[in-house]
């Protein structure tokens, strides 16, 4: 079947690709460096939209990089670990993170529709923070308690696999909570299964008096179409705002040309440009870091090849610091 006649989000999601056969059979240039073992430890999973848009020829398709597993992210590293923000120390109940004075994260889902490979929380503990109804009653009690919160952003996993009806439940709770004011949605969904953006989820997101704000995460220009568009269109119609985060990546992005052709292409999708994060030093991923130097100059050369409102702000996050540091 083709993305063409996949009729729903669920659909779409049904046909993620998981098995390392079929990866190798759909990209043969993939074949000899699938690992199995890197797959044990963290499994492959990508959906079709994003698989057919890897060239099957080239094994360094950036594409390719952000979802294979390779023999690579078993080599040990002393600066990588399994929780490289320290998330552990700020998880007050099960599916809440607390880490900034103004804002809270929600993981309402363990689950994504695509493994990226350098994901900081790809040793997380999902089953540990799965929040369910009660967790979630509980999280709504302590917001209660918790005035200065303004923010809550709903994380995951991917929070647009949960269900329209959830997600419209979560909406309603929080505006009952006069401090909250918006809630932020991190999401690769929008940018792989644009199909997920339907009257049902728009009226989840917009029912209530909470402002509405969508992060997506895309890398490279190549992952955003024609469809991505129109759904991202959609969204901005709904006054809802769409901001991108991406992260330096080795073999992916680590190209002047690549990063300013990637914010071009957010602003075509209507997207503006958030974040671009140094990466997240988390066990299996030591392939992708890229030295501050080069950074550097990948961050001069765009800041004069854009104009400001393209350019994102170049982060990294310390684990105990109150905020993101940004980088100069
Ligand atoms: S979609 Fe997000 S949470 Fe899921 S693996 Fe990718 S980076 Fe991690």
């Amino acid at each position: 079947m083709t993305t063409k006649q996949i009729l729903s989000w669920q659909q779409a999601l049904q046909q993620c690709v998981s098995s390392l056969d079929e990866l190798a059979d759909l990209i043969p240039a993939a074949r000899d460096l699938i690992c199995k073992n890197a797959h044990s430890a963290f499994p492959f999973k990508v959906g079709r939209r994003y698989l057919a848009k890897i060239d099957p020829n080239d094994a360094s398709d950036p594409l390719l990089l952000q979802i294979l597993p390779q023999a690579i992210e078993m080599k040990e590293n002393a600066a990588f670990s399994a929780d490289p923000l320290q998330e552990q120390h700020y998880n007050p109940l099960p599916g809440l993170i607390h880490k900034y004075a103004h804002r809270v994260l929600i993981t309402v889902v363990g689950s994504c529709a695509i493994h990226c490979r350098y994901c900081f929380r790809r040793h997380f503990a999902y089953e540990d923070n799965r929040p369910g109804t009660k967790g979630l009653e509980a999280i709504y009690d302590y917001l209660r308690l918790h005035p200065e919160v303004n923010e809550v952003i709903l994380s995951g996993g991917d929070p647009l696999l949960a269900s329209d009806a959830l997600l419209y439940a979560i909406t309603q709770h929080l505006s009952e909570i006069p401090h909250i004011q918006r809630v932020r949605i991190h999401t690769r969904l929008i940018t792989t299964i644009p199909e997920r953006v339907t009257p049902a989820l728009i009226d989840a997101l917009t029912h209530t008096r909470l402002r509405s704000i969508i992060v997506t995460h895309c890398n490279h220009p190549r992952e955003l179409d024609e469809d991505i568009a129109l759904a991202c269109n959609t969204l901005v119609q709904h006054n809802i705002s769409l901001l991108n985060q991406s992260v330096f990546l080795a073999g992916v992005n680590d190209c002047a040309k690549t990063l300013v052709a990637l914010s071009e292409a957010l602003f075509s999708c209507h997207i503006l440009p958030y974040y671009l994060h140094s990466l997240d030093p988390v066990l299996g991923s030591a392939h992708f870091d890229l030295s501050l130097k080069k950074q550097r100059a990948l961050y001069r050369t765009m800041q004069k090849e854009l104009p400001g409102f393209l350019v994102p702000k170049w982060v990294k996050e310390i684990p105990g610091e109150k905020h993101k540091i940004t980088m100069r």
